[in-house]
């Protein structure tokens, strides 16, 4: 058997396709205009300035208007929540991103927190991971990595209901929100992380396996239940300077059902849920 790969690039341009409908729709309203996404970039970080490029790129695909605001990297925590605040007040500004990571004299949680809920298009804020773990869906955004890797599942064919998922990671932005995701689609759920001992035993019980440690190839074949989902959001290069994921493709493909490459998985899927989120601000700001 070999696993079938998941085409996350053509999935993510039908989103982006889906979300261009909508943005066109808002612009052709009376009083209507198309969505904006406020893009800021603090410093020079070469992979930070790729995902930006990235992110603007499939604005224009989309049809949403994206404005980057690059600020050095001695910028202080106090003129970039200045900034924040202008285009928490700007009308034409529905979503707001904040490239992470920041340098180290901005601390992140009081930028996160300084964005307004209704434009927090990342979802990172604590009023959208509330919203997310209440089930309040007309509140807040879903966090784009997780939200993704919902709908690769999806395409994979698999409906996660009554499976077994295994989420290795537990962070604010990717493990966790995972976890509720994949429990709100009825799986059974469990969570491993730097301090579980018997992590092989657990990943090989899964029907479904989304892999979020940050650790190159570290998931091999023999850790994989013959057949299953496997998403890798993993994103590292080689020691050639290749690109890689959490997973050990080399292993997992012949023992895996479905499997998403890097790059051409996640990666995408992740640039379009921010735009998905963005077109859902202006819907909502526009209503
Ligand atoms: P974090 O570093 O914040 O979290 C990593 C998590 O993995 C932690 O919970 C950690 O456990 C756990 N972990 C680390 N090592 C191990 C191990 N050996 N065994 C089991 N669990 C382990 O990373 P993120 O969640 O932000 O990102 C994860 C990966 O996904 C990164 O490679 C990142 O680059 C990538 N990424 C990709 C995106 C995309 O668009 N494709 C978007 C976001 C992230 P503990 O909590 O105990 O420390």
């Amino acid at each position: 058997m070999t696993a079938r790969i998941i085409d996350g690039k053509a999935l993510a341009r039908e989103v982006e396709a889906q979300a261009r409908a909508r943005s066109e729709a808002l612009a052709s309203r009376p009083g209507g205009r198309r969505p904006g996404l406020a893009v800021v970039l603090v410093g020079e970080d070469p992979a930070s300035c790729v995902y930006v490029k990235n992110k603007t790129r499939a604005c224009e695909r989309a049809g949403v208007i994206s404005t980057e605001y690059r600020l050095p990297a001695d910028t202080t925590e106090k003129e970039l929540l200045e900034l924040i605040e202008k285009l928490n007040n700007d009308p034409a500004v529905d979503g707001i991103l904040v490239q992470l990571p920041l340098p180290k004299q901005i601390n992140p949680d009081a930028v996160i927190l300084s964005i307004s809920p209704e434009k927090d298009v990342d979802g990172f804020h604590m009023l959208s991971a509330g919203a997310l773990l209440t089930g309040r869906r007309d509140r807040g955004y879903r966090p784009c990595t997780p939200a993704g890797v919902m709908k690769l599942i999806e395409a994979s064919g698999v409906n996660p209901e009554g499976l077994e998922a295994v989420v290795i990671g537990r962070s604010n932005i990717v493990g966790k929100p995972q976890a509720v995701m994949l429990l709100d689609a009825h799986a059974t759920v469990t969570v491993v992380h730097s301090r579980t001992t018997n992590l092989a035993d657990i990943t090989r019980r899964a029907d479904i396996l989304v892999c979020a440690a940050g650790r190159p190839k570290m998931v091999k074949g023999d850790m994989v239940k013959p057949g299953a989902v496997v998403i890798d959001v993993g994103i590292h290069r080689d020691e050639n300077g290749k690109l890689c994921g959490d997973v050990d493709q080399a292993s997992v493909e012949p023992v895996a059902g479905a499997l998403t490459p890097v790059p051409g998985g996640v990666g995408p899927m992740t640039i379009a849920m921010l735009i998905d989120n963005t077109v859902l601000a202006a819907e909502r700001h526009l209503a």
